[in-house]
């Protein structure tokens, strides 16, 4: 499987740094983000290393994610959240530290620190239907 010497969650897979590991099969590894935004924040990673999830084939993606119920729903059990986030953030401008595709799995309570701010907006006439023809045609 592809890996970087330089990367920090390459070196976790690898064993050269330690993670509190919570989830770990053939293709993905999960574990409790160091800096956690609530108590329980863990990143599941696939073993291959890839920089943005747009990189992964679907095969590799699959792998990875077929794990992601299982681990929300124990970050839920012991945490007792009363919700969670799934992130996951690709490039520099969308936050994105570690460049090795990762998957934030957050813990949310009712007036708990963690804020979006959500500047959600609305498409002029036409506008929605060009766009999502020309994403259906760049689907590959
Ligand atoms: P992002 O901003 O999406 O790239 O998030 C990277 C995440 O990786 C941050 O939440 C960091 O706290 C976390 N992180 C960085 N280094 C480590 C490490 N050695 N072990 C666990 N989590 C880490
Ligand atoms: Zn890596």
């Amino acid at each position: 499987m592809k890996s970087d010497e330089s990367c920090i969650f390459c070196k976790i897979l690898s064993g050269a740094i330690p993670a509190q590991k919570v989830m770990e099969d053939e293709f993905s590894l999960a574990f409790l983000d160091i800096n956690p935004l609530a108590k329980g924040h863990a990143l599941l990673i696939p073993k291959g290393h890839f920089v943005t999830v747009d990189e992964m084939p679907a095969q590799a993606a699959g792998e990875m994610l077929k794990n992601l119920p299982a681990l929300v729903r124990a970050v839920k059990k012991v945490t007792a959240c009363q919700g969670v986030n799934v992130l996951q953030n690709n490039g520099r401008v969308a936050h994105q530290l570690v460049q090795h595709v990762h998957f934030h799995i957050i813990p949310r309570n009712e007036n708990d620190d963690f804020r979006f701010n959500w500047p959600a907006g609305s498409y002029p006439p036409g506008e929605a239907e060009a766009l999502a023809q020309a994403i259906r045609k760049s689907i590959v």
